[in-house]
């Protein structure tokens, strides 16, 4: 038996490992310029509860993230965890989207192991950086024997939540991200790991379908983001560049303009696959006659960002149609 969990943390990047001119300087900075080892440096007593292990993987501003390093991120965290030597996974990213790997990861991880994602609002030069904590916090809770089944956790400012549900909220402050609706599932008070809940209903890593190994490409599907005057140009766009679904972040969850409509019309002709989101932070959107009659995809909880990782991952099994809603039920 070991005395002590073997923890690998995987480094991506972001404001994590961000670098800015002077220690006040916490917008303007540069995000993937401080290496994991640099980070560590300044992260204190990880060694007295676990042994560490190290991989830089990337150091990239998190926009930057494709769906090329979404597979090789995952790939790399399930071939990680298959070794009997690593007790749990912890993964540093950048905020902007975050949200969107932790929920791919949590949807294409094969294992029970605790996988945990952590980042940063403010840069490890600056004052009061976030960082440090929010790493140290990370690898408390990948220790945990009850992090043990519960999917990807997202850990950011003293708070544990849940990747199908954690998402950024606000651009600089420290409390940006969270799951309004649903709420966290545990948080970390003095260095100690406090679980609110088992787990969630929606399935996810060991209970996933999606299997990551037997996908080579992510089809390509954009979010169209719908206004005040929405027309129809985008959706030809995306028809274009060959899109194979559009996720629609209505304006208020349900109805959608004539204009987007007929431009949405042609696109399922063209066999792609409409799913209808919300643009609004919180609520569900449900099925409606309409999407019998339209034969599009109710959203249910998941915001547009995350509808589209689903909706990617949906593609790569099955085109039919009450198969992906039956995915954004269940998953
Ligand atoms: N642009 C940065 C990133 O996502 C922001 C951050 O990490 O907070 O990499």
């Amino acid at each position: 038996m070991k005395s002590k969990p073997t923890i690998k943390i995987i480094a991506t990047g972001g404001t994590i490992a961000g670098a800015g001119s002077s220690s006040t300087t916490t917008t303007g900075y540069k995000p993937g310029a401080v290496s994991i080892e640099e980070l560590l440096e300044v992260t204190p007593n990880l060694s007295d509860f676990s042994n560490i292990e190290v991989e830089q993987l990337f150091n990239i501003d998190s926009v930057d993230m494709t769906t090329e390093r979404l597979l090789a991120l995952s790939k790399y965290v399930n071939e990680t965890l298959l070794d009997e030597e690593v007790d749990g996974v912890v993964i540093t990213h950048g905020t902007d989207t975050l949200e969107e790997t932790a929920y791919f990861l949590h949807l294409v991880i094969k294992s029970h192991k605790p996988v945990v994602i952590v980042g940063s609002v403010r840069p490890a030069t600056a004052i009061s950086a976030d960082g440090p904590l929010n790493l140290y916090n990370g690898v408390k809770v990948a220790c945990e024997r009850q992090a043990h089944g519960k999917g990807v956790l997202v850990v950011l400012n003293d708070r544990v939540g849940s990747a199908r549900y954690m998402a950024k909220m606000a651009t600089t402050t420290v409390d940006s991200f969270r799951a309004l609706e649903q709420g966290y599932i545990g948080a970390i008070v003095g260095g100690e790991v406090h679980f609110y809940y088992k787990d969630i209903t929606k399935l996810h890593t060991m209970d996933s379908i999606f299997d990551v190994n037997t996908i080579v490409q992510l089809p390509e599907v954009p979010i169209i983001y719908s206004h005040l005057g929405d027309g129809r140009f985008l959706y030809d766009a995306a028809v274009q560049v060959g899109s194979k679904g559009i996720i629609v972040a209505t304006a208020g969850g349900y109805t959608i303009s004539k204009q987007a409509e007929q431009g949405i019309q042609d696109a399922l002709k063209k066999g792609v696959v409409i799913i209808r989101s919300s643009r609004l932070s919180t609520g569900i959107v449900s099925r409606t006659s309409m999407d019998n009659q339209q034969h599009y995809i109710a959203g249910e909880s998941l915001n547009p960002q995350k509808a589209r990782i689903l909706l990617m991952l949906a593609l790569t099994v099955t085109n039919d149609k009450d198969e992906i809603q039956q995915f954004f039920r269940t998953y």
